[in-house]
């Protein structure tokens, strides 16, 4: 009995330590490589004309900090149970070798993405959404900080999955930390508040199987539909996806475009269709859409190195 609780303390503190630094450093980096490093390039995919005050950033990362401290608990949880033996499928995931230990992180990455869509439309219920989500609706306007910006509960929530994951399919521990580095640079990237999925020439996201910057940000905005996480298909299959979405993507993908050949004075938000016009040439390989796809590319795995890099300094 003694041994399941011997060190808890510092596994807290280690655990608080190591996602507070993963956090800082990702939405830090988001926020310095895009609204300053890169502010003037990309001025033509910011999605939103004003951008959230100071006071609005500082309290989201305050917030964060509150839900790492949640993170840092139920991951102390965790590895109490592990300790008392209640965690066997992940000696069983070792055995599966390698192949299984990338097919494993693809399968939880996609698990993660159905347990995120059902709790989020649940805690959307009006009985749960005062306790649960609020706060993190409350930054209407999302920022890089607004990632971890939850109330109590919907963090224990999101903790949750992580502990009940690898009760139900055999994952290796080494897979979490690379899940979690995948949610933290999706998350971050879907609350940065620039577009920076390429655009097809017809307007639709490159990938639009993924869900963009815009989808997410268009849940803020209007918080009835795109619920969705990593991937459109439990929005597309529950028909809960916001019908302006694609015009919304296309009109902050061609902002710029739209501005120079004028666009028409009833555009709005899912009233009217991309006027031709103003695609014409524009495409993927635009200049403006080479540097999204090498931001989106070498962000990501910037992001995603130093993420690994710090997972390694405080493992
Ligand atoms: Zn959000
Ligand atoms: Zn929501």
């Amino acid at each position: 009995m003694e041994f399941w609780f011997d060190h808890i303390g510092q596994i807290w503190w280690a655990s608080l330590s190591r996602e507070t630094a993963r956090y800082a450093v990702f939405a830090v980096a988001t926020w310095a490589l895009l609204w300053i490093a890169l502010k003037t390039p990309l001025r033509g995919r910011k999605i939103r004309e004003h951008s959230p005050a100071a006071g609005q950033l500082l309290l989201e990362f305050i917030v964060s900090l509150r839900s790492i401290a949640i993170f840092a608990t139920v991951a102390l949880a965790q590895s109490m149970m592990s300790r008392a033996g209640a965690y066997p499928l992940t000696h069983v995931a070792l055995q599966w070798g390698r192949v299984w230990l990338w097919a494993s992180l693809l399968l939880m990455i996609l698990g993660h993405d159905a347990y995120f869509y059902w709790t989020h439309r649940a805690m959307h219920d009006r009985r749960l959404f005062k306790a649960f989500h609020r706060r993190h609706h409350r930054s209407q306007n999302p920022s890089p900080f607004t990632a971890y910006s939850f109330d109590l509960g919907e963090a224990a929530v999101m903790a949750s999955f992580v502990v009940l994951w690898p009760f139900l399919v055999p994952t290796p521990w080494a897979v979490i930390p690379l899940f979690i580095v995948h949610q933290i640079v999706r998350n971050t990237l879907a609350h940065c508040g620039y577009e920076l999925m390429p655009a097809m020439s017809d307007g639709r996201p490159l990938l639009d199987w993924l869900t963009t910057t815009t989808h997410h940000d268009l849940h803020h905005a209007q918080s009835d539909s795109n619920f969705g996480l990593y991937f459109t298909w439990w929005d597309r299959w529950m028909k809960t996806e916001n019908p302006g979405y694609h015009t919304a993507f296309a009109r902050a993908a061609f902002r710029a475009d739209l501005a120079r050949v004028g666009a028409p004075s009833a555009w709005r938000l899912g009233t009217v269709s991309i006027p031709r016009m103003a695609l014409a040439g524009s495409d993927a390989l635009s200049s403006v859409g080479l540097l999204c796809l090498q931001c989106f590319a070498g962000g990501f795995l910037f992001i995603v190195g130093g993420a690994f890099a710090l997972t390694v300094i405080f493992a």
